[in-house]
């Protein structure tokens, strides 16, 4: 019971300060959008900063609280113009500066929309007019024009682009966050007149390469507001007859100093590729015989239909050409430690069932169970990429997996569809999709559009260079049967829907063989309730042990063999 005279409290604190949270929850897109209309055609509004302010503030709190909101791109774009707005009400440069960083926000974020090119070009005519940045408008304008040739600001972004002078540096863009871009990975190959180097940031970075020539001739690339992942190891040996060894180190407090130092060298070329964002290096020139490689390769793919990375890779004959160094290739040795991964959490719920089941719960309970289970039957280390309901970046999954380098990845999820019917256990594995159906569960769990998704079909190749795939697909087959197997007896309608392929972006940069386990779908209303069930958790959880189980066994008999 209440007593009277908290009750009178209470309707005070109400009255006063209204429900804790309403005004938020009430407040719908549309409104924030008609509040911003009227605000920019009011002069005497304007004037008063406070004015944009809330509009900013409030579109913050509607995207907080609408994570999932369908067209998020509309939120972000709409904050972009209210700080342009205020810039120019202001004057201010650091309005100008927010506004400009809020755009290329919504054009890195959402390169398949529509409002990117707009976003570009807003944010370069900012650069422009209000910041007298040049160079980081000549980047913006550029942009527009070779990424977006037949969006409606091609013609404007091509002739302002004219009018600018060409940056001396090769690649100039302004940083969207304040943080720094961190070098992820270093990858290189040799090929027969020339030596790649890649390098693989989280984020976009000013840079500038400069030779050395003389007896020693050494390249080096500065990299700005960069710092070194803890998986870039300081001193990386090629010795391939060209390239001798690749360093690392900071130069100064802004810049990261990579360092290649060269045999010999008759020509070199940098340049940046974006989604994701990597630094290419090549190193040309004739190669000095070398007594012995020192490090493994790979010069076969494995055999794979023409949709396959293999096939991809048969039509880009430059880069089927070079042998490809696989970082941490090692014997076999079993399996020694897994990750696995509870798909989601945090502010990222997943999919959510009729009965509001969260996917993020489940799957951190299963993978709980899982890890419990594998370390009891498999007795190898186990470790979760999560513990509690925290969000991850998908990326820092895997990263994490590399970092300590497991032997196997194994992230856990529920499906879903629109169709309430549909029900099932599948098994992914990183690939590119081969049915539409494949694509859509990947955009889904990549959290991104379907257009997204054949975009990142296109960028897969070089990416892949060193994820196992093979492996991933025998792991996937070995999960899938045992689940399969191991459910059937206790459960009417399990369904078989088989391993399919991929482009998840959860798997995508593991090193070692990985697989993604959807255990039912959330969406139906039967299979919710099993997902709810914690002897059906458990029960997922021992048949994907005895599927690991499994295809370790047969990794034995290929190690005997
Ligand atoms: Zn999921």
């Amino acid at each position: 019971m209440i007593s009277p005279k908290y009750f009178i409290c209470l309707l005070l604190t109400i009255f006063l300060f209204g429900i804790p949270g309403s005004e938020a929850s009430s407040d719908s897109y549309q409104q924030i959008r008609a509040d911003y209309q009227s605000l920019v055609k009011s002069s005497q509004q304007q004037r008063q900063r406070t004015n944009w302010e809330k509009i900013i503030k409030r579109l913050d709190r509607f995207a907080r609280q609408n994570p999932n909101y369908a067209k998020s791109e509309n939120i972000y774009f709409l904050k972009a113009k209210t700080w342009h707005g205020l810039a120019y009400a202001s004057g201010a440069t650091a309005d100008a500066r927010k506004a400009r960083d809020a755009y290329l926000l919504v054009a890195d974020r959402y390169p398949a929309s529509s409002l990117a090119d707009d976003s570009l070009f807003r944010s370069a005519d900012l650069s422009e007019e209000l910041l007298s940045d040049f160079p980081a408008a000549y980047d913006a304008y550029r942009r527009v024009v070779e990424d977006y040739p037949t969006g409606d600001m091609f013609n404007r972004a091509k002739k302002r682009l004219a009018g600018l002078p060409v940056p001396k540096d090769a690649y100039l863009i302004s940083r969207v966050h304040g943080e720094n871009s961190r070098i992820d990975q270093l990858r290189f190959w040799s090929g027969p007149d020339k030596t790649r180097v890649v390098l693989d940031l989280d984020n976009k970075v000013k840079y500038k390469a400069n030779l050395l020539k003389g007896k020693n001739p050494r390249l080096y690339i500065d990299l700005w507001q960069a710092e070194s992942g803890s998986s870039v190891s300081p001193t990386i040996s090629v010795n391939d007859g060209l390239l001798r060894q690749i360093r690392t180190s900071r130069y100064d407090k802004e810049r990261m100093r990579v360092v290649l130092d060269l045999f010999q060298l008759q020509d070199f070329k940098v340049f940046a590729l974006d989604n994701p964002f990597r630094i290419v290096v090549d190193v040309i020139g004739k190669r000095l015989q070398m007594a012995k490689k020192s490090q493994p390769e790979l010069r076969a793919l494995p055999q794979q239909s023409d949709q396959s990375i293999a096939g991809i890779l048969e039509r880009h004959p430059s880069v089927n050409q070079a042998p490809l160094h696989v970082p941490q290739q090692q014997e076999d040795e079993g399996i020694k430690l897994i990750v696995v991964d509870a798909g989601h959490g945090g502010k990222d719920p997943g999919a959510v069932g009729p009965n509001r089941t969260r996917e993020k719960d489940v799957t951190l309970k299963m993978a709980k169970y899982l890890a419990e289970q594998l370390r009891k039957e498999l007795k190898c280390e186990v470790r979760l990429t999560r513990s509690d309901d925290r969000y991850l970046k998908l990326r820092d999954r895997t990263s994490y997996a590399n970092k300590v380098d497991a032997d196997l990845f194994i992230s856990l999820h529920a499906n879903a569809n629109k169709n309430r019917k549909a029900y099932g256990l599948e098994t992914y594995f990183l690939n590119l999709a081969k049915n539409n159906q494949a694509a859509e569960v990947a955009a889904r769990e990549n959290g991104t559009t379907l257009e997204e998704v054949s975009h990142l079909e296109a960028i897969l190749f070089d990416l892949m260079a060193n994820a196992k795939i093979n492996e991933s697909s025998r792991l996937a087959t070995e999960v899938q049967q045992a689940m399969v197997k191991g459910l059937k007896p206790h459960y009417s309608d399990i369904k078989d829907l088989g391993v399919r392929q991929g482009p998840f972006h959860v798997l995508l940069g593991a090193t070692m063989p990985s697989v993604l386990v959807e255990t039912a779908f959330i969406s139906n209303h039967r299979e919710e309730k099993r997902l709810n069930s914690s002897t059906y958790q458990k029960r997922v959880a021992s048949a994907i042990v005895r599927g690991v189980k499994n295809y370790a066994a047969t990794l034995e008999q290929v190690a005997k063999r």
